[in-house]
């Protein structure tokens, strides 16, 4: 029984499924999005970093330059959903990376050198310099400073999603798909039928279309929120970022006070329970770099799935008659919601998609690379 039709039919309201939903309606076609609990799933425990310099790593080039052109969208981006309604929170503050030993610091010369190399400007920070910058973190050794690397308030960046694209006439169907067909999808109370199936469900999209199967794959991670007490030092300003014996630790800091602490990654299948070892490591990570981070309200622990794909770049394209993958966003979704919506708008006009997401074709599913 066909119960409903649309232009375009987006199977997952995460942050890409409402990105794309906005983006698509506001372009002129009549969008639905099937999902049975739109604006939650990763995106609602995400960090918020828009990171793609301090994220970068050698032999990853191409998911840097994907991760800058969205970075450079990410303004405009926010003004035109703040324009919409609803302010998603965009921080221009940046990030600083942190070394803790001379192990670490070796580390991040590592890394300072190679973005160097690219162009890229980071500054060199010595302890007593990043303790001026951020007077509340604890005894390190040396530090990057990334003015560039942004952030964002994750859960108001899905109501000015959800509120822009509702405003736009997006149509929200409650229930969860089964297989995504050419030009349609099946409920459990229906098929809606669309010229475009969107398949944008995240950790879950390589249960719903055969090519992603073995590529897309859940990627467990822990975070919490804390939030400064009245007598406790107020969050850093800057995002912080370290890796504390081996655990990657990153604070994010909200204009309310909130400090978003995250995040452990490892391979759980669908498992989304918060262990005592999860919390442990990066409430004690946090505190060598944050010592006053002892003090504040822990309000929030939780685990989110990011959707990991083989080679750590997403799916964005035509991936089979009729349907148009995005998804595989791993630990960069809210950072390349901007460039992932125009890539998908682009496909379904037949328009050039940008140039820096053609390497994400998914056509290399298909390859098995
Ligand atoms: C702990 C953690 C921290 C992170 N930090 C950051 C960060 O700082 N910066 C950053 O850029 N990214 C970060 N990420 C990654 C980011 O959260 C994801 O890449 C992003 O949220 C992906 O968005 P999405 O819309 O593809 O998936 P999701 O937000 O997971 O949404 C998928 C949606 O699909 C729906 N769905 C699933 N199955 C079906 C079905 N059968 N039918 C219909 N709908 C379905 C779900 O209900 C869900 O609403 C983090 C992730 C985690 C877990």
């Amino acid at each position: 029984m066909v119960t409903g039709r649309a232009n375009v039919v987006v199977v997952g309201g995460g942050v890409i499924g409402l990105s794309v939903a906005w983006r698509t309606s506001a372009a002129g076609y009549d969008v639905c999005i099937v999902d049975s609990e739109p604006a939650r799933g990763a995106s609602w425990l995400a960090g918020g970093m828009l990171a793609p310099v301090t994220e970068a790593w050698p032999g990853e080039e191409d998911a840097l330059r994907l991760g800058e052109a969205s970075l450079r969208r990410w303004p405009q981006f926010a003004a035109a959903l703040a324009a919409e309604g609803t302010d998603p929170g965009l921080s221009m503050e940046g990030t600083v990376v942190v070394a803790l030993d001379r192990a670490d610091a070796d580390q991040i010369d590592v890394l300072a050198g190679y973005l160097r190399s690219l162009g890229r400007e980071v500054r060199s920070l010595r302890g007593s310099e990043l303790r001026r910058a951020e007077p509340g973190i604890g005894s390190v050794r040396s530090g990057l400073l990334v003015l560039g690397d942004l952030a964002v308030d994750n859960r108001k960046l899905l109501s000015a999603l959800y509120e822009a694209a509702t405003g736009r006439g997006v149509r929200f169907v409650r229930a969860e798909a089964g297989t995504v067909e050419p030009r349609r999808v099946q409920t459990p109370s229906g098929t809606i039928e669309g010229d475009v199936v969107v398949l944008a469900a995240g950790a879950w999209s390589g249960r719903l279309h055969p090519e992603l199967a073995d590529r897309v794959r859940p990627l467990k991670g822990e975070i919490l929120r804390l939030r400064a007490r009245r007598s406790s030092l107020a969050p850093p300003r800057h995002t912080v970022r370290a890796v504390v014996e081996g655990t990657p630790i990153y604070l994010v800091p909200r204009a309310d006070g909130g400090l978003v602490l995250g995040a452990t990654q490892y391979e759980a299948g669908f498992d989304r329970t918060v262990t005592a070892r999860g919390v442990r490591l990066l409430l004690e990570g946090a505190e060598r770099i944050f010592p006053s981070l002892a003090e504040y309200e822990l309000l929030e622990c939780a685990a989110g799935l990011r959707a990991a794909s083989v080679d750590n770049l997403p799916y964005l394209g035509r991936l089979s008659d009729g349907v148009v993958a995005a998804t595989g966003h791993h630990r960069n979704g809210l950072l390349l919601a901007p460039v992932t919506a125009d890539t998908v708008l682009s496909v379904i006009t037949g328009d050039r998609p940008p140039p820096e997401a053609l390497p994400a074709d998914p056509k290399r599913a298909k390859e098995r690379v």
